[in-house]
């Protein structure tokens, strides 16, 4: 369980948007404007390696290009000299997450584009006392002050140390960093189904609807047939609309869900590789497979949720786990139904049920204990296996951000 080590040390990041109203617009354009012509100056240096059967861009980091390129934009700058470097910073992440796409074949060789105005606003142009932020616009003549006492998220933050920030012409956005060890404790094992999250602790069941989460897909998926009748642009725009419609409803609803897990360990089954297995299999209906995704979404959610509250978010395999007999563990692959019925030991279980005890016995044979599973014969200590290891998701984890408005 090198990933729990792992999570356990990691740093969370946490993001709350606060409205302002001093003027940046100004410092917001200038800065586009340096950043729009640093990301050129980049994009220009990058170099295209032929490796195998496709192109591979390099990009030109060295140090004295980076001197360089701050020279330049210096020169004639008026705002407080670090914005250039935020800005160099800026592009460079944008091109590395272009780069990234790129090697994995989802964005194209064209130039992306820098779509949203905002500026990066690093902890050396601000300064942090008493709950005031001190935002550094042009050196020793202007800066943007914010009392965040007086804000709805002080209780919040105020304990916690802040990291960048994130201007708006309207908001800030301030993120704050928290050092987390996780424990586990209470845990719940969770099987998703299209109508209820079925989780079982050991003792007893626990039921939450999704019904919810269904209507709005259905409601949606409506609509999307009404429009296919309309001219190409009409329906490409009203689908983009609904798409995003559908999508922010659906992880209002997940947050609440998560929220509502949040303050205690959780088992999961591990989908991690079941967005792409979905993406290959056309043949699944359209309520299952955004039933997956949306699996995979509040996974994320919890985890994270449940990670600031100090608690782990467990993942165990998932083989047969609906199909698999939780008493005798015959796999019976001919299941059909509701019911789960056992011919070789006889059990007779609710389906749904029958899963989350699966998933909760894997989660017990993960720590070493087989046989029965009941709560006051599992001690929960996990044995910290590094042997195990699977690390990358604790990372994506620490940088994943929920900006709460
Ligand atoms: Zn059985």
């Amino acid at each position: 369980m090198r990933r729990l080590l792992k999570v356990s040390e990691s740093l969370l990041v946490k993001a709350y948007s606060i409205p302002h109203t001093f003027n940046v617009d100004e410092l917001i354009e200038d800065y586009m404007h340096v950043l729009n012509a640093i990301f050129d100056d980049l994009w220009s240096s990058i170099t295209w390696k032929r490796q195998a059967k496709r192109l591979i861009p390099l990009l030109k980091k060295d140090n004295d290009f980076r001197k360089s390129l701050r020279v330049k934009y210096l020169s004639g700058w008026t705002y407080s000299k670090h914005y250039i470097d935020s800005a160099i910073r800026q592009a460079y992440s944008v091109l590395e997450s272009w780069r990234k796409r790129y090697m994995h074949g989802r964005a194209g060789r064209n130039k992306p584009r820098l779509k949203r105005k905002f500026v990066r606003v690093k902890e050396t142009l601000y300064t942090y006392r008493n709950g005031v932020i001190r935002i550094s616009i042009k050196p020793y003549e202007e800066s943007a002050v914010i009392d965040l006492r007086k804000t709805w998220c002080w209780d919040k933050i105020k304990d916690l140390e802040l990291g960048e920030l994130i201007l708006k012409q309207d908001r800030l956005v301030v993120t704050v960093k928290k050092k987390v060890r996780l424990e586990i404790k209470d845990p719940v094992a969770w099987d998703m189904n299209l109508l209820t999250l079925d989780g079982y602790d050991g003792e007893k069941n626990h039921s939450i609807g999704l019904k919810e989460i269904y209507t709005i897909h259905r409601a949606y998926e409506l609509k999307r047939r009404v429009v296919q009748k309309l001219p190409e642009k009409t329906r490409k725009k009203l689908l983009k609309k609904y798409s995003s419609r559908e999508r922010n409803r659906v992880d209002d609803v997940l947050h609440k869900i998560a929220k509502q897990l949040s303050d205690r360990t959780n088992v999961f089954e591990d989908l991690k590789n079941f967005k792409e297995r979905v993406a290959r299999t056309r043949s699944r209906s359209m309520n299952r497979q955004n039933s997956k995704h949306d699996y995979i979404k509040l996974q994320k959610y919890v985890e994270y949720k449940s990670a600031w509250n100090g608690y782990a978010t467990i993942y165990v395999r998932a083989e047969g786990t609906s199909k698999t007999c939780s008493r005798c563990g015959y796999y019976n692959k001919d299941l059909r139904g509701a019911v789960f019925k056992c011919p070789k030991c006889g059990l007779i279980i609710d389906r749904q049920e029958n899963a989350s005890i699966n998933i909760w016995n894997s989660f017990l044979k993960m720590w070493g204990f087989v046989g029965s599973p009941r709560k006051e014969q599992s001690p929960m200590k996990p044995p910290m296996n590094p042997e195990e290891a699977k690390g990358d998701e604790a990372q994506e984890l620490s940088k994943t951000i929920h900006i709460h408005t």
